[in-house]
């Protein structure tokens, strides 16, 4: 069985004390270095934005962060300026692991588009390559850790599921913003309706749950 971990954005810029905390983001990452060892092929996805993204609130005068503009025909919510490219904001935390993460996926690197997913930008225009990079090492499931639930996992979630791998979000090594209360809890709910299984890690032990 071929099932790999994806590790979603855990950077130092969504962590707290970053332009973009996600509240408590910190306590992923003790739980992911554990589930690591469990899978044999192990990828990390990295918001990866050239300065003045579109995404950021200070590229839309007059505009506050966490509102919703319009970036090229797509509803955005404006950002804090976060993951700036060859910043030590958008590294990997120092503190994961990364010595089993084969490969690193960057996203949000187009300046009018941004990119929860880590496998397609939120147009669904351009693929960041992890979707073939899996198939071609005959992955099939996929199981998702990181931040945020209600964004980067959700979207990863969603287009793992539509390319479909088995798709499995390990919950307590994910944290989520709650921008909106019950955004979170929306998006669990979104995914186990998409047939995305919601895990706890000590559920995920080193062989496949099956499907
Ligand atoms: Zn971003």
């Amino acid at each position: 069985v071929a099932r790999a971990l994806i590790l979603v954005d855990i950077q130092n810029d969504f962590m707290p004390g970053g332009p973009l905390a996600v509240p408590a983001g910190d306590e992923v990452v003790p739980i992911v270095n554990q589930l690591t060892e469990r899978f044999e092929v192990v990828v990390a996805t990295q918001d990866y934005h050239p300065r003045g993204h579109g995404s950021f609130a200070s590229m839309h005068p007059g505009r506050a962060a966490f509102e919703v503009a319009e970036l090229d025909g797509l509803a955005q919510v404006l950002w804090p300026d976060h993951c700036v490219a060859s910043t030590p904001g958008a590294e990997l935390v120092s503190g994961l692991d990364t010595s089993r993460v084969a490969a690193v996926f960057q996203k949000g690197t187009d300046p009018n588009v941004d990119s929860y997913s880590g496998f397609f930008d939120n147009g669904r225009r351009k693929g960041t390559g992890l979707d073939v990079w899996l198939r071609e090492r005959g992955v099939t499931e996929v199981f998702i850790v990181g931040v945020a639930t209600d964004y980067c996992v959700l979207a990863t979630a969603r287009d793992a599921r539509s390319l479909g791998f088995s798709t499995t979000v390990v919950l307590d090594a994910c944290r989520g913003v709650d921008l909106a209360s019950g955004d979170v809890a929306r998006a669990i709910e979104e995914m186990r309706q998409m047939g995305v299984r919601i895990a706890l890690a000590q559920e995920v032990d080193s062989e496949s749950l099956g499907d």
